[in-house]
């Protein structure tokens, strides 16, 4: 049995994951927590799933890496200065495994993945990402990623830069420039997480689409990583393409 804490246990992914980990065969629930409640409620288990805040992540992980305690992390919102500094501190406290995964969704992998191979073969590409409207970050991470993805596939394969006349802008109207990608977030009551990828090219143009219907979505993903990220050659992981064998 895998011995399983949650951080943000009573949150919206959270309560899903307290319920996929009491309800696999291989998993036990050592402890949920939440903002409030002390850390200390998770020692003993093997491997700590984070679902909080972009802002509470960082401080959980550097707790989890000096207990030597494996992490599995939603939770969005990490960039260069935060992966620098974890990986620093995986360093100095070998032992501890760190999986972050921008998006658990296998789909929502496999899309990311796609358009990998699609994003050298189109002049254009730009990412349309729809959520609901509690979300904290914007772009998601899972659209951010995607556009690093399609921005080195171009890279890699001599892809020139894409044609865009722009020169009068509202702020804001042609969306945040990722790596040279243009990433446009929706915040929409009723929606869960969603994602475009629109291609372009001279008489064609293809759309990659991904829709999660619901959290629970998610938790085949979790359970992947909960199960995987102690036999995970490196101490930081990023991403749950290695775990699904596509490199
Ligand atoms: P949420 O409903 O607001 O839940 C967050 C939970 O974290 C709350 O229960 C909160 O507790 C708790 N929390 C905050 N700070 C904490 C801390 N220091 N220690 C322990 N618990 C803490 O948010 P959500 O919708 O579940 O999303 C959580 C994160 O996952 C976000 O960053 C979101 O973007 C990300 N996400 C990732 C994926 C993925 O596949 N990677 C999918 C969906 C969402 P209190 O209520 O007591 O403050």
């Amino acid at each position: 049995m895998i011995k399983v804490g949650v951080f943000g246990a009573h949150g919206r992914m959270g309560s899903e994951v307290v319920a996929a980990v009491q309800g696999a065969d291989d998993t036990e629930l050592v402890a949920g927590i939440d903002a409030a409640d002390e850390r200390d409620a998770v020692r003993g288990a093997d491997v700590v799933v984070d679902f909080t805040h972009p802002d509470a992540v960082m401080d959980n992980l550097r707790w989890l890496i000096e207990q030597g305690i494996h992490a599995v992390v939603g939770t969005t919102g990490f960039d260069d200065a935060k992966l620098a500094e974890l990986r620093g501190l995986l360093d100095a406290h070998p032992g501890a495994k760190v999986l972050i995964a921008p998006n658990f969704g296998v789909a929502a992998v496999l899309m990311m993945h796609f358009a990998k191979l699609a994003a050298p073969y189109f002049e254009s590409t730009e990412i349309i990402e729809l959520h609901h409207p509690n979300k904290a970050d914007a772009p998601s991470g899972t659209a951010s990623r995607t556009a690093e993805l399609v921005a080195a596939a171009r890279r890699d394969a001599g892809t020139p830069a894409m044609p865009d006349a722009t020169t009068a802008e509202v702020p804001g109207a042609r969306g945040a420039d990722i790596d040279g990608v243009r990433v446009h977030a929706l915040r929409i009551t009723g929606l869960i997480a969603h994602q475009e990828i629109v291609f372009g090219t001279h008489g064609e143009t293809l759309t990659i689409r991904h829709d999660s219907m619901n959290r629970a979505s998610f938790m085949p993903g979790v359970l992947l990583g909960v199960r995987e990220v102690a036999g995970l050659p490196d101490p930081l992981t990023i991403g749950l393409e290695p775990l699904l064998g596509l490199g």
